[in-house]
Formats: C-alpha cells, sequence, structure tokens
C-alpha cells in the first residue's frame, strides 16, 4: 500500500490541526523546516525516547528537534535544575550577569580547545552571526568564506548555496554564491564567497586569491553533522587561513556535545580562532554562543570603548563591537544546559550513546543490505545520516548521487510504523534510547524494507 496513505489513515488530527494552523501560520508551520509533505505529525506529548502524537500514535524519536535533546524528552535532571533555579532563585530571568554564566563558561573554555572567552545568544543563528561579525571588527576586511552545502542559521550573509541547483552552481572546484531562498540581496552574493569542501586544493586557490578581502572561513567541520572534514583537509585549512590571516570559524551548533564533548575540535586537535555552539548547550531550551581567542573576543569588550547607546562620548578608543539580547545568558536555559553537561561527563553516559548510535547503524545497514537496497550510513559520535547509494559522500555533490526517493519513501513506511525522523533528515540519538529502542526500530525497518520491495 502507499506508505502516504498509511500515515493520512492514522494521522486524521493532525491533518484537523494542520488545517487550521495553515489559516494561522504560513504553511501551517512556524519554520519552513518543519514542514513536510502531506502535512507534518502535530505532537502532543514526549518522554525519554519517544514523542505521541495527536492520533496518540507513539513514535520513536530520532529527530530529538533537530539534535538539541541528547539526553531525551523532559530528563528529569534537566527538568529538575530549571525548577530548582526558577524557584530556589525566585526568578525566570535577572537581566544582568549571574554565576550561571560564568559556571558555563568556565565549563566551555576547559571543554573547547580554541575557545578562552564566551559570549552567550539565543540561538545557534544569532551565534555564527556573531562570529562573523566578530571576524569583519577584528580584521577589518569585509568578505567572508563558507563552503557549499553548509548551513550555519537563517540570515541573509549565510543563506546561499545551502542546496544549490546543479546547474546554477558553478564547477565543482570553483562554485558561485547561489541564493537558496527569496529576498537575498545580490549584496550577499558579492560578498560571500563559496569553498568546496573536502577539496584543499580549489580552497587554497580560492582563498590566496581573496585573501585581501576575507575577514573569515566559516565551517561546519562536519558537514550538516554527518559528513566529516578529512583529517588532513581540515588540518590544510587551518594552516592556510593561518598563513593568508584570515579567521577560521569553526560552525559547532550541530557538532557540541554530540560528536564529542569538547566538539569536533577536539577530535581533529584543532583550535579555531572563533566557534559557534548551540543546540546542546542549551539541554533542549533556546541557546547560542560564541567562543574564541581572548584578543578577538575583546573586540566586544566594552571596557573604555564607546559602544553603541554612548554617543557623543569623547573617546579616542576603538569603537566596541555591538552585541546585546535581553534573554542572552538566561538562568533557565543555563541551568538546563549545565545539568545536561553534568549528565554527559558522569560514567561513561556520552560514550554509552555513542555505542548506541553504532549499533542502530550496523543494525540499519545490515537489514537494507540484506533486502539488497543500496546504503550507507555516516556521521560521527551520536549522529547520523542514511545515505542511499554506495559510492564515496565527502561533500555537497556527492550526495546528488543518493537515492532520494527511495530514501523519502522508507520514511514514510517508518513513521507509519512508530519511526520519527522529518523524511531524509538525520538521525541525532540520546541517553534514553535503549536496546529495546535500537530493537524496535531494526525491526520496523526491516518490516518497512519488505513494503519496499513489494
Ligand atoms: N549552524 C548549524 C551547523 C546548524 O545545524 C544550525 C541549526 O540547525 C544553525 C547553525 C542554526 O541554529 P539555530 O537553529 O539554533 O538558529
Amino acid at each position: 500500500q502507499d506508505p502516504l496513505q498509511l500515515l493520512k489513515n492514522r494521522t486524521k488530527k493532525s491533518y484537523q490541526l494542520f488545517q487550521e494552523a495553515q489559516q494561522v501560520m504560513p504553511g501551517g508551520v512556524t519554520a519552513n523546516i518543519k514542514y513536510f509533505d502531506p502535512y507534518p505529525i502535530m505532537m502532543a506529548e514526549a518522554e525519554g525516547s519517544r514523542l505521541k502524537d495527536v492520533d496518540g500514535n507513539e513514535y520513536v524519536d530520532y529527530l530529538l528537534a533537530y539534535g538539541a535533546l541528547i539526553l531525551g524528552h523532559g530528563h528529569h535532571k534537566v527538568t529538575n535544575a530549571v525548577i530548582r533555579q526558577m524557584v530556589t532563585k525566585g526568578t525566570t530571568i535577572f537581566g544582568t550577569p549571574h554565576e550561571l554564566e560564568v559556571e558555563m563558561a568556565k565549563r566551555l573554555v576547559k571543554l573547547y580547545p580554541g575557545v578562552e572567552q564566551v559570549r552567550y545568544t539565543n540561538s545557534g543563528t544569532e551565534a555564527t552571526l556573531l562570529a562573523i561579525r566578530l571576524a569583519h571588527a577584528y580584521t577589518g576586511k569585509s568578505k567572508i568564506a563558507k563552503f557549499e552545502g553548509h548551513y550555519h542559521g537563517g540570515y541573509d550573509q549565510v543563506l546561499l548555496s545551502i542546496n544549490p541547483p546543479l546547474d546554477q552552481a558553478g564547477p565543482a572546484d570553483a562554485p558561485v554564491a547561489v541564493p537558496d531562498s527569496a529576498g537575498i540581496d545580490v549584496y550577499y552574493q558579492e560578498h560571500t564567497i563559496i569553498l568546496p569542501f573536502n577539496d584543499l586544493e580549489a580552497t587554497a586557490d580560492i582563498l590566496k586569491a581573496r585573501k585581501e578581502e576575507l575577514a573569515a572561513v566559516v565551517v561546519e567541520p562536519v558537514q550538516a553533522g554527518f559528513i566529516p572534514a578529512t583529517e588532513s583537509f581540515m588540518q590544510g585549512l587551518r594552516k592556510l587561513t593561518e598563513e593568508l590571516g584570515i579567521l577560521l570559524i569553526f560552525d559547532e551548533v550541530k557538532t557540541c556535545f554530540r560528536v564529542a564533548l569538547g566538539g569536533a575540535q577536539s577530535l581533529y586537535g584543532i583550535k579555531p580562532d572563533l566557534t559557534a555552539l548551540g543546540k546542546v548547550l542549551g539541554g533542549g531550551f533556546p541557546v547560542g554562543a560564541v567562543g574564541g581567542k581572548k584578543e578577538i573576543m575583546d573586540v566586544a569588550s566594552p571596557h573604555g570603548k564607546k559602544d553603541v547607546f554612548e554617543m557623543n562620548v569623547k573617546s579616542k578608543k576603538k569603537d566596541v563591537l555591538f552585541h546585546s539580547g535581553t534573554y542572552n545568558g538566561h538562568p533557565s536555559v543555563l541551568a538546563a544546559g549545565l545539568a545536561t553537561l553534568d549528565v554527559l561527563e558522569e560514567g561513561d553516559n556520552f560514550e554509552t550513546i555513542v555505542r548506541t548510535t553504532e549499533k542502530l547503524r550496523r543494525g540499519l545497514e545490515n537489514v537494507l543490505r540484506y533486502y539488497q537496497i543500496p546504503v550507507q550510513t555516516l556521521g560521527l559520535g551520536t549522529i547520523f545520516n542514511l545515505v542511499m547509494t554506495t559510492e564515496p559522500i565527502t561533500n555537497y555533490r556527492d550526495l546528488q548521487n543518493a537515492n532520494l526517493d527511495l530514501r523519502r519513501q522508507l520514511d514514510y513506511y517508518l513513521l507509519t510504523l512508530g519511526v520519527y525522523t522529518k523524511p531524509l533528515n538525520r538521525y541525532s540519538l540520546s541517553l534514553a534510547h535503549s536496546d529495546r529502542e535500537i530493537q524496535e526500530t531494526i525491526d520496523a525497518y526491516e518490516a518497512a524494507a519488505k513494503q519496499l520491495l513489494v
């Protein structure tokens, strides 16, 4: 039977609610990424590894809020930390500096090789934005470079060449900037240079030619959380950017506390100049942070400098970079983040999640290969993706070899069998995923693979 029809039969209340949602929100969603055909499944409850939708169907959750929930839904230590913060300290937010900001910053400095100082934001988007602004301010240069296929958040400067049609994207070794969505001014196409991921030679050629203009290269060390930079590419990129006077920004919003507690930089043994963090850092609450070398971060320090709100101040010192936000360093968020980090650092909890991830990867590969479906899993640590091709995948263009239709069909069957990720999305694991969930998921794959081949 058609998996879409099966799904529709099980999700009638979701459909009704989606009709209402469409009246009051464009596309019925509050983030475009949350939409999928024929309509997104509306969730009602969650606990541990599981989601329950408004029709009462249960799912093992592998989306985990796009990776943010590494302990699963509603971990008691996270919940208790937030309640304790609000009840015993008597506030949701101080609106002033406070202890938890300092505590989390100290932990990040200890864990992340490239982080000497920290500033908080409310999202990963704001974190990469602040890192890029710091780079402009520190170097005085006006352009940045990003890699084709890499996502850094929702603003104009980086909403380029994330998912470009190949007939518009230029040669593989010299990609051009293609806006991925409406409303991106042509200015940004001229000021954001696109690089080919995992191709050091071509990247070097472009960076050398543009070094006078480039403030920074921003990179996802593990593209979309599942295509790691090769060791030689990463080492080469660090050396090259240092030699050329271009800052290296690691976007570790997705990888922080997911590929290793010290992020991808701890695995590669590399100190980026600046690092953007997010997702798991907030334990399921909105967060982002920028960390980096003191000398660069210091551009944001207001000590003795002229701030944007201090008009007419006669200061000979350099202007300070603007960074603000009513909710930056929110105490409930940091309480949740610190509790999450505590649990991850307890015993071998982090390694357990990595082992569970490995078990699931091997199990799914075995099932699909048994049914002669061409597949590989790609990823690092506690996150992976299932790519329907046996060809090697090292960048965005290689991904075009994957059979998306087959993957999508499989994903729809899986939704009807109680395995949740948004169709075509990656799999994130959590401490709440036990052998039971892994076996259930492997069994669901077995059933889905049989249906696919009928
Ligand atoms: N950078 C990367 C690598 C991400 O994966 C994301 C989110 O998916 C972001 C930045 C943006 O983070 P946020 O959604 O918190 O704004």
